[in-house]
């Protein structure tokens, strides 16, 4: 368990450092701000919407490394999605995060995603956590006020 828990943690480590998908998207049709005040998370998200297909998407922002891990990965699982599996694999995410269920089917169901799940013993992070996600959801829903997760 503990090699696992170091390989997750690379992970993180990886992400924050060469975040995927990083910079602003000049063609996106969605686009959304987000801000979680207690850690000073920022983050925007841009997405490329055609039909109910996500094609493309980017995030730039600043803010702690679980929150700029999360927003890489999110945008690397989202990516050729459409938004009904987008919104599903939000809602393992979030169930996985928050420690309300846990297991090895749902780790299956988000893959990559499950670097992420330690983060249930740290109530405050999961705000970090799950940011750009309520940034992405809020963006598709094409509401122009800024998220925040308070
Ligand atoms: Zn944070």
């Amino acid at each position: 368990m503990s090699d696992l828990r170091e390989l997750y943690q690379e992970l993180i480590v990886d992400h924050n450092r060469r975040p995927r998908n990083y910079g602003v998207l000049p063609s996106a049709n969605r686009r959304a701000d987000g801000h979680n005040p207690l850690c000073g998370d920022r983050v925007t998200v841009y997405a490329i919407v055609n039909g109910d297909v996500i094609e493309d998407l980017r995030f730039e922002g600043a803010g702690c490394a679980i929150s700029t891990a999360s927003a890489s990965l999110m945008t690397a699982a989202v990516k050729g999605k459409t938004l009904a599996q987008a919104h599903a694999l939000f809602e393992d995410f979030h169930l996985l995060v928050t420690g309300q269920a846990e297991g090895p089917a749902l780790e299956e169901r988000v893959g990559k995603l499950a670097v992420l799940a330690g983060v249930r013993e740290f109530p405050s992070r999961v705000k970090c956590a799950t940011l750009a996600w309520h940034t992405l959801e809020n963006g598709l829903r094409g509401e122009a006020a800024p998220v925040t997760t308070e």
